[in-house]
């Protein structure tokens, strides 16, 4: 059985708790930083890869994920900041690159209230439909 954040029992004494949280550090998305699954990059460099959604919710769908192996953005340090901007500088590019033209949503959900599933960093680029506001 996997263990995510939400199904760790409140019960169990901390230290298990903290190693049960570590087993669930490598995602499917730091197998696919480190090349241990393939995955097609749009974009690679040494701070960021960029993927197609495999489950899109628009168009154009595309994850630009952290090489660091952050959980969330809430627990980015101040060291991050230049890591953050160029992860919406990266997304920038490949909008312009696969030809997004009429504008495209960034989100970035952050854990559990925020609808975040898997739990290494990434921003999500959605285009090439009209977006609802507010989001669900
Ligand atoms: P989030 O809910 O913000 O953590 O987003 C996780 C996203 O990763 C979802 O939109 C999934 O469809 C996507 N996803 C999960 N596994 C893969 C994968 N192997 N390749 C590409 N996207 C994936």
């Amino acid at each position: 059985m996997r263990f995510s954040e939400k199904n760790i029992p409140g019960s169990l004494n901390h230290s298990l708790q903290i190693k049960m949280a570590d087993e669930v550090d490598d995602t499917i998305f730091g197998k696919i930083v480190r090349k241990e699954i393939p995955a097609k990059f749009l974009h690679e460099d040494e701070q960021c890869v960029v993927i197609k959604d495999i489950h899109p919710q628009a168009p154009h769908h595309f994850l630009v994920v952290s090489v660091k192996e952050l959980r969330k953005l809430e627990d980015a340090v101040e060291t991050d900041q230049q890591l953050l901007g160029h992860m919406m500088w990266v997304a920038t590019k490949v909008a312009k690159e696969e030809g997004i033209t009429n504008g495209y949503r960034i989100v970035i959900n952050d854990g559990a209230d925020g609808g975040q599933n898997v739990y290494h960093l990434h921003l999500h680029v959605l285009g090439g439909r009209k977006m609802n506001w507010p989001p669900g």
